[in-house]
This record gives structure tokens, C-alpha cells and sequence, in this order.
């Protein structure tokens, strides 16, 4: 008798968030004081909305409490998203996006830091994700453009994760160039050395080096960019991502379009590769398997997306 095939596993969606997770959220947002002294969290749901996106539940928390909700996360193998190099994080199994306020951070530019960072968080939670049974375990296999890859082993990287945090981090850039103040963009034209009134669209050029030692060089608007010490500039691992989305949006509106409404209708989702094509063959599924989210990885596909653009 031949060998029956091992039998595939079904894969149900739930319509409600799982009773543990639900349980998980209301323990965060008891356990942790909202901290939004001196944000302007009006101005940052009006901006998301204004966007054509839905805005999202937000937690704001202090830098040093990060460990603490690491810690809770932990049983539940969610304590990864949040490590202590980052500023938000989006946890799609709980609905809830979490920003870390950083003092030194808003010392050197202003609230509006945060802020920012809100808006990003806001951006990917404007997508919906569906949580689906698989096996024993419930999970939210898509964020937006990202999508997990094997529900059978969770480390295999999402594919979709350079389009996902390209859009979160536009979002923000169009957010400070909206709302910085005079004395904030001054701050930072003068760390860069440039001269006063400079747009935040401006270009430079940044490098970043992978971890072994390869270095690439990009070209990113200013307005990606933060002041990281007296001196010195940086930007999050998204902005390569985000500056080379904004090339593409600018020569092809549609692309913005479909970005904007498939967060909340996930049929539009295909319009996307559709654009990408004919923007350049072949370029959709090449942003598609860029699977490391650092800034070295996201400079080569925002490189490969300007070179196609200006062809
Ligand atoms: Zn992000």
C-alpha cells in the first residue's frame, strides 16, 4: 500500500483576537501609566487619518520600562519585537503599537521625535492583520506588506518587509516635515552644516556598513534623519526604505494610491506587483526578498528601486 502523504495542516481564521492575547493587552495597558506629557497626540491621529489611514491604539512608555515589558511579553514569544535599540514597536497578535519615549533623544530634537516614531507605529497598525489557528497555535501571519513566511518555524523571515517599513517610515518623514518647528529644523541643519531654511527635502547622501565590514552609500531626504549627539546625525533602519518608496511614489501617484488603500481592503493588495512591473520587471519580487531589516539591506534595494526609476 503506497504511503499516505503527511496530512496538511488546515488553516482556520478567527474573526476575534485569541482570549490569552486579549488577556495579554489589558494586563499592558493596566500595568503601564500612558505617558504622553507634552505630545501632541491629537496632531499625530489627525495626521494618520488625514493620510486615508485608520489610526491605532497607542502605549507610550518610559525608556527604562522597556525590560519590564520585555519581561511580560516573554511566555507569550512576543519579547523579541522590542529590543533596547528601538523606539516603537507594532505587536500585531495584540493590536497595539508601543513607543518608548527616549530622553536623549527628545533633549536633542524636541517631542517631536516621539512623535514620529507614533506616527511609524501608527502606519503599520493601519493595517488590520487577520488571526488565523494553525496547528496549536494562533498567529497573525501578515502585517500590512509583510508576510510570515512558514507558520511551522517563525524565524524564517518575513518577505514584504522592505515595502512594509519603506511606507511606515514615509509616513513619519511626511510628519516632521509637516510639524517640526523653525527652531527644531534649525538644530538640525546646523549639525549638518547646512545653511539656515535648507528644506527638509533636501538630499544628502549617507553610507552604512553591514556587519561585515561592505560599506553602501544612499541618497535620503533630510528629513529621515535625527540628531544622534552633538555632532553627529543618524536615522532608523527604515528611512533607506522610505526615500527610495518616495522616489517611486513621486513618478507613479498609483503606487501611493494602492499603497494607501490596500491597508484596509487587502483585494487591493495585488494592484502593488502590478505597479512594480511596470515600473521595472523583475523589481517587485526583488524588494519582496529583502529579508534582513537593517539599514545596510534596505540601502541596496533603495538603490536598485532609484537606479530603475531613472532609467
Ligand atoms: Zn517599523
Amino acid at each position: 500500500m503506497e504511503q499516505q502523504p503527511e496530512k496538511i495542516k488546515k488553516v482556520e481564521r478567527l474573526n476575534e483576537m485569541p482570549e490569552e492575547w486579549q488577556n495579554l493587552r489589558a494586563r499592558i495597558l493596566e500595568y503601564f501609566e500612558n505617558k504622553t506629557d507634552g505630545l501632541d497626540i491629537e496632531r499625530v491621529n489627525e495626521f494618520v487619518t488625514s493620510e486615508g489611514l485608520s489610526s491605532t491604539d497607542i502605549l507610550f512608555i518610559d525608556f527604562e520600562d522597556i525590560r519590564r515589558l520585555s519581561e511580560i511579553l516573554r511566555p507569550y514569544g512576543l519579547a523579541d519585537q522590542f529590543s533596547r535599540s528601538t523606539s516603537g514597536v507594532r505587536i500585531p497578535e495584540l493590536n497595539l503599537a508601543i513607543v518608548a519615549r527616549n530622553p536623549d533623544k527628545e533633549q536633542l530634537n524636541g517631542q517631536i521625535y516621539t512623535e514620529g516614531v507614533a506616527v511609524h507605529e501608527s502606519a503599520h497598525g493601519s493595517h488590520k492583520g487577520s488571526f488565523v489557528e494553525y496547528g496549536c497555535e494562533t498567529y497573525v501571519p501578515r502585517l500590512g506588506f509583510a508576510l510570515q513566511r512558514s507558520l511551522d518555524d517563525r524565524s524564517v523571515p518575513y518577505s514584504g518587509i522592505f515595502l512594509e517599513e519603506g511606507f511606515a517610515e514615509i509616513m513619519k518623514g511626511e510628519y516632521l516635515e509637516k510639524y517640526m518647528s523653525g527652531k527644531e529644523k534649525d538644530r538640525l541643519l546646523e549639525v549638518l552644516g547646512l545653511p539656515e531654511k535648507t528644506p527638509l527635502s533636501r538630499e544628502v547622501t549617507v553610507s552604512f556598513q553591514s556587519k561585515s565590514g561592505e560599506v553602501v552609500e544612499t541618497v535620503m531626504p533630510i528629513k529621515y534623519l535625527y540628531i544622534k549627539s552633538e555632532n553627529g546625525v543618524d536615522c532608523s533602519a527604515s528611512a533607506p526604505a522610505a526615500s527610495a518608496l518616495e522616489i517611486a511614489w513621486k513618478k507613479y501617484p498609483e503606487l501611493r494610491t494602492a499603497m494607501i488603500e490596500s491597508r484596509g481592503d487587502e483585494s487591493k493588495l495585488k494592484e502593488i506587483p502590478k505597479i512594480f512591473e511596470r515600473i521595472s520587471p523583475g523589481l517587485y519580487s526583488k524588494l519582496q526578498k529583502i529579508f534582513k531589516a537593517d539599514s545596510y539591506h534596505f540601502s541596496l534595494g533603495s538603490n536598485i528601486i532609484a537606479a530603475k526609476i531613472k532609467e
